[in-house]
């Protein structure tokens, strides 16, 4: 066979994957139907910005190995995200902290605070076990947390009632009594300096790379020409929806280059209103704390997933949970495939999540 493995998907998997099988002289053909690679973390300079194509992407991790792993590819800027809240032209810092407290409130201490919270979660104090978000949220936070942050913003985004949306979303969102604007509690934070894609670049160096193609089209030829595949495509497609298809939440994205240096003085503003179409406005230059003439921003618009626009989010409530064990039990029939990444796993994985699992599997296969 021509090669040993071929990795269906460029993003951080498929690259990570490919790199450190390439390292011990296994010999990789990567292809994607994109036309660029990264997958869903490829950056675009334009006018000197680099510009998030699929989203804000901020890198944080706890795990030092991972930190250090793509810290020995490309150096990382000292970003830390702190995005603010609009709800109906009032400010808020985010996550939900002190200052969001005192903005609320006007609590000026912890201890104000907790009280103050005590007061708006005691109505909803029997929910010993939240079944989905709107429960969580109200249990954590409250009723006016939940009505001017969460409420809107998740509705939107999911494009369905918060009562029916899993519960461990809304706690990736940490919640603290500190006046401390940080939106993740990882020890380890930044962004690649000079962009995302010179990170990918890094990875796939020496590899050989086709970009444009997708593997249903010539799924034979592809599986003749190495001894393994590495699948991070969606795991329903590659069972060809034989148990019905997986629901995912898809995106659209507007950019806009405009003629001035500033727009919000932000990376992120969220909007939390039902009303506004969109939920967040990005502003990229502010992820590289960029001071170019001209400013590029991207307004995300929740939307619904077809066979015509991106798969972003899995949806993991539990009636696609149920078809999800389905596809996984079908994967055994399937030996030489490795699944690997967000769409293949289905899981709402960030990055170093998937790093983590992409070296892991390497490093098994490297007794293989
Ligand atoms: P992907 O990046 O999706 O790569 C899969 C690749 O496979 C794609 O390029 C696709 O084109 C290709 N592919 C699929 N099917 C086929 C096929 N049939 N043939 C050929 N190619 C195929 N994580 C963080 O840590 N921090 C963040 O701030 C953050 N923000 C995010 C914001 C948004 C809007 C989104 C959507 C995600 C965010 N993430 C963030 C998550 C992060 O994007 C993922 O964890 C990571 O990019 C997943 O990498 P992957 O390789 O699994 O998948
Ligand atoms: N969320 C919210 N208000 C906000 C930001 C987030 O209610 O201002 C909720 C929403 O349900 C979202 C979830 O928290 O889907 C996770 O937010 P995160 O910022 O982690 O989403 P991602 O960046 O992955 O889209």
């Amino acid at each position: 066979m021509e090669y040993n493995y071929l990795i269906v998907g460029s993003g951080l998997y498929g690259a990570v994957f490919a790199h450190e099988m390439t390292k011990i002289g296994r010999k990789c053909l990567v292809i994607d139907k994109r036309t660029h690679i990264g997958g869903n973390v490829f950056t675009e300079n334009i006018e000197g910005i680099n510009v998030h194509r699929y989203g804000a992407h901020i890198f944080h991790t706890s795990n030092k190995l991972i930190w250090d792993y793509v810290n020995s590819f490309v150096e990382f800027n000292r970003f830390t995200n702190s995005p603010i809240a609009n709800y109906k032209g009032e400010l808020y810092n985010l996550p939900f902290n002190m200052n969001t407290f005192y903005q609320l409130w006007k609590v000026k201490t912890p201890e104000e605070a907790r009280g103050k919270i005590k007061e708006q979660c005691e109505k909803y104090a029997h929910i010993l076990h939240p079944k989905n978000l709107e429960e969580q949220a109200l249990v954590l936070g409250g009723e006016d947390i939940y009505e001017k942050l969460i409420k809107g913003y998740t509705e939107k985004q999911w494009g369905r009632p918060a009562n029916q949306i899993p519960a461990f979303i809304i706690k990736r969102l940490p919640f603290r009594f500190t006046f401390d604007n940080n939106y993740f509690n990882d020890t380890y934070q930044g962004i690649p300096i000079g962009g995302y894609t010179k990170l990918i670049e890094k990875l796939l160096a020496g590899i050989e790379v086709r970009t444009g193609i997708n593997y249903f089209d010539q799924r034979n030829t592809f599986d003749n020409l190495s001894e393994k595949v590495v699948f991070t495509g969606k795991i329903d497609e590659f069972f060809a929806y034989s148990y019905g298809k997986l629901e995912y939440r898809s995106l659209y994205f507007e950019h806009q280059l405009l003629d001035i240096q500033d727009f919000q003085g932000n990376a992120v503003i969220n909007y939390t209103d039902s009303q506004t179409p969109y939920t967040r406005i990005l502003e990229h230059k502010h992820f590289e704390f960029g001071t170019q003439e001209k400013t590029y921003i991207t307004r995300e618009y929740p939307h619904e997933y077809s066979i015509d626009n991106e798969p972003y989010y899995p949806i993991n409530d539990e009636l696609n949970q149920n078809i999800l064990k389905k596809y996984q039990k079908l994967k055994h029939t399937f030996p030489k495939v490795i699944f690997g990444g967000r769409l293949a796993e289905y899981k709402y994985y960030d990055m170093h999540q998937v790093i983590a699992n992409a070296l892991e599997k390497a490093k098994k296969e490297r007794y293989e």
